[in-house]
């Protein structure tokens, strides 16, 4: 069994956070240390902890987080102008929260998408 992160007290609102949408498959909410204008993470409610652990059977609730992305996108207003979304994924990616999210990211020019 996977060990719950802080993202699944966020998903039950057994702490304070910023969501912007729920539905029965994800949860989206403001990143709490935002890294351009609009960072907005989307998780699904249940708790994979990397791209590694995906399987054939969570095919559905993936494609529903980039769907739900593009809609905040859009909600957000940056939809047209562009946004970046990101995973990252074990110690070389950068990953911290060990719960799957996407990275929402937008309302500026992003940059080149690694630093050296
Ligand atoms: P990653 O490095 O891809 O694992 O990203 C984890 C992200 O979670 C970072 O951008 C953090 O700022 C964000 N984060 C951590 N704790 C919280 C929290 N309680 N509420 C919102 N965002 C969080």
């Amino acid at each position: 069994m996977a060990e719950e992160t802080i993202f699944s007290k966020i998903i039950r609102r057994e702490i304070p956070s910023d969501i912007v949408y729920q539905d029965d498959m994800v949860t989206a909410f403001r990143d709490i240390a935002p890294q351009a204008p609009t960072h907005i993470l989307i998780i699904p409610n249940i708790l994979l902890p990397t791209v590694n652990d995906v399987k054939p059977e969570h095919e559905q609730v993936l494609g529903h987080m980039i769907i739900t992305a593009a809609k905040i996108a859009e909600q957000e207003g940056i939809a047209e102008n562009g946004y970046r979304l990101v995973v990252n994924c074990n110690r070389h990616g950068g990953q911290e929260v060990y719960h799957i999210h996407m990275h929402l990211l937008g309302g500026k020019v992003l940059g080149p998408m690694l630093s050296h």
